[in-house]
């Protein structure tokens, strides 16, 4: 989600190499109940950088996470309340969450100490992508999707039970502290290649899958080793560090929702595609653009599924249908815990934002199913979400992809070349040839 500048604080962590502790930062939920506290509330944000605004302030916001240090929850509370704004305390010390986060780590003699228990580092992820390649000989195998500023591979898997089959595109953890997205792409991984339930076996056997559990790795990495809340990559500008990647694409680049400075948490960089991470990224998913069927992006949070485009509120291209896919599948992620996702187009569901790469996959490459989830929770840990939630996430979202392909087959997409298919209609031929030659 949208985030304004932290200047001070972000040059503070940016030149020190000490992990920074958010011991007694303190997590509010604001609930503005009007038009006018909306208006408080974007003054508060565009004037105030020391708090952090992990959603952006729009005319149809519910609720706002809001992050302050210790030192300023006295001047916070005062502000609101004297604003007559409604408003809860989430997390009253973020750091006992972030101490949870991280207790169990990846043993490389069993792949199955993946578990669904814990967030894991990129090096251990990416050592579980060799470990599972190695598993599923003739079905697995590792991709490169580009690279980081830093020089580390966007590395990805490949499933895939045959050749020529129409693709299923998963891009992940553009934004490094969304912890919740890889760790739920990595779920999906294992499904695919391990699951006996049958619906998955057909959905892994009927499309040629590339997944990228984390493509900020840059990002994640500093996220993990200095500062927990990191959003950005990590080339600098000046003295500052970091690209927002999910505002750098080319699409309508610099037109809502971003900065040109750069110590705001939406800086969109110098240009479109400025950044090696969404140059090179988006060149490997050119280069296979007529053979994807479906892209989904995964984020954190606010329970949302979004549709491009970010631009307008206007219904374009498949928009009814995509939306009608799109309910469905979020209709079956809420069968398993009663998990409620709104479903809409990124310019009416939360507000304005270009350069996404949801909006240029469609655009650009004319990807007919195109979505983008906002994960778990609804304002209580935002970006920080236990790992008690990591497989409950990851089942809720497995039902609804599941549910999401069998849709998306109703509507009329996604049929063509799958083996089920062919094997069906071969089956025909040959039944009807048999009933002529009678
Ligand atoms: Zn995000």
């Amino acid at each position: 989600m949208l985030v304004k500048s932290l200047s001070i604080l972000f040059f503070i962590i940016s030149v020190s190499s000490e992990k920074f502790r958010f011991d007694n930062y303190t997590l509010y939920k604001v609930i503005p109940k009007n038009v006018e506290e909306i208006q408080v509330l974007q003054n508060l944000q565009n004037s105030v950088p020391e708090f952090d605004f992990w959603d952006d302030v729009t005319p149809v916001s519910e609720y706002v996470n809001v992050l302050s240090k210790p030192e300023l929850k006295g001047d916070l509370e005062s502000f609101l309340s004297g604003a007559g704004i409604d408003f809860v305390v989430t997390l009253e010390n973020i750091q006992d969450v972030i101490d949870k986060e991280t207790k169990k780590h990846y043993t490389r003699s069993d792949i199955r100490s993946m578990t669904w228990e814990s967030y894991y580092t990129l090096e251990e992820i990416y050592a579980w992508l060799d470990d599972l390649v190695a598993a599923n000989p003739g079905v697995a195998s590792i991709i490169i999707g580009g690279k980081s500023h830093e020089g580390r591979d966007i590395k990805g898997i490949k499933i895939s039970h045959g050749t020529g089959k129409r693709v299923v595109f998963i891009e992940s953890g553009i934004h490094a502290r969304e912890w919740i997205a890889p760790a739920t792409t990595n779920y999906i991984i294992n499904q695919l290649l391990s699951s006996t339930d049958e619906e998955i076996k057909t959905i892994a056997h009927d499309y040629d899958w590339y997944i990228f559990p984390v493509t900020n790795p840059d990002g994640y990495v500093w996220s993990h080793v200095g500062f927990r809340l990191w959003r950005k990559n990590r080339s600098p500008y000046g003295s500052e560090f970091g690209v927002d990647l999910n505002r750098n694409w080319n699409d309508n680049w610099l037109k809502e929702s971003v900065s040109i400075d750069p110590t705001s948490n939406v800086f969109a960089g110098l240009g479109p595609f400025s950044e090696i991470e969404t140059r090179t990224l988006s060149t490997y998913i050119m280069d296979m653009a007529d053979r994807i069927d479906l892209y989904l992006s995964f984020h954190s949070s606010g329970q949302i599924l979004l549709l491009p485009y970010g631009n307008t509120t206007e219904p374009l291209a498949n928009y009814h249908d995509a939306m009608q896919i799109g309910r469905r599948a979020m209709g079956a992620l809420s069968v398993r815990y009663g998990t409620q996702y709104t479903t809409g187009n990124i310019a009416e569901a939360i507000y304005f934002a270009t350069g996404t790469s949801v909006d240029w996959v469609k655009e650009r490459l004319h990807v007919p199913l195109v979505y983008c989830y906002e994960l778990r929770d609804r304002g209580t840990y935002g970006h920080l979400l236990p790992p008690e939630q990591i497989l409950p996430t990851s089942e809720e979202v497995m039902d609804s992809i599941v549910e999401m392909i069998i849709q998306a087959k109703r509507f009329g997409y996604m049929n063509y070349n799958s083996a089920s298919t062919i094997t069906v209609s071969m089956t025909l031929i040959f039944a009807m040839m048999t009933k002529l030659i009678l």
